[in-house]
């Protein structure tokens, strides 16, 4: 059997932020590569939203009250906190600083405002944007969903031009052309980024020093 090589240096868990308007089709993005990459953890934030049909507690959400919510706060519990829309979302500190210092990659799915606080907080994280093809689809894709009215479709739009200008602050931006592509460009970055060599520490470079003669006359007749 072959062994998996140690790797050459160590380095810290990635914080990777996936942040996209609602409708860019960044749910679909997000478990693409989370089938690439099933090591990467994924943060389940806190929110005082009511769960979706299909959504399980503990998975896709921790569905809390304001009054939770507010506790939490107060014992600096969350390592960002944001009010998307009419809600509360945070981001629960502890599980984020244990992948990190475990050397296991992250993933949130968070807003504008949260990816702002991350970076802030967490310099090395990478932030990422997902963006739709144009307005127009992104206009498509929203009706096309069939579950929220005219008003509500019109409100997302609006929210979508303000979320679309931060664009500029982000690390990355992927275009949701094809969900394939998409994924791809994702896990480039993911590849990417685990190789900086900013991030490595103890490094063992020894195995891969040559000795006096090692390379000489290696390359002869090229
Ligand atoms: P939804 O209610 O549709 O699941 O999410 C609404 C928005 O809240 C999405 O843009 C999502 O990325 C964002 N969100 C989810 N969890 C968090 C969080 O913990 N912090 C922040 N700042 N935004 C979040």
């Amino acid at each position: 059997m072959k062994s998996t090589p140690r790797p050459l240096a160590q380095r810290q868990g990635i914080i990777f932020i996936l942040s996209a308007p609602s409708g860019a089709g960044k749910t679909t993005l997000y478990h693409g590569l989370r089938e690439l990459y099933p090591e990467i953890t994924l943060s389940v934030s806190c929110t005082t939203r009511a769960p979706r049909r299909g959504e399980i507690r503990g998975r896709d959400y921790r569905f809390i009250t304001a009054r939770q919510f507010n506790a939490l706060k107060r014992r600096d519990a969350f390592a960002e906190w944001a009010q998307v829309h009419d809600y509360f979302y945070g981001t629960p500190k502890r599980p984020l600083d244990q992948a990190v210092k475990a050397g296991r990659d992250i993933l949130l799915d968070i807003d504008v405002q949260g990816a702002r606080k991350i970076k802030r907080r967490y310099p090395d994280a990478v932030a990422v944007f997902v963006l739709p093809p144009s307005m127009g689809e992104l206009k498509r894709r929203l009706s096309a969903r069939g579950t929220d009215g005219k008003k509500i479709i019109e409100r997302r739009l609006a929210n979508a031009r303000g979320e679309i200008s931060e664009l500029i602050k982000y690390d990355y931006y992927v275009v949701n052309r094809q969900v394939g592509e998409a994924v791809k460009t994702l896990s480039a970055i993911v590849e990417a980024e685990r190789v900086r060599t900013s991030r490595a520490r103890n490094w063992r470079l020894a195995p891969l020093r040559a000795r006096p003669g090692d390379l000489q006359g290696s390359d002869e007749g090229r």
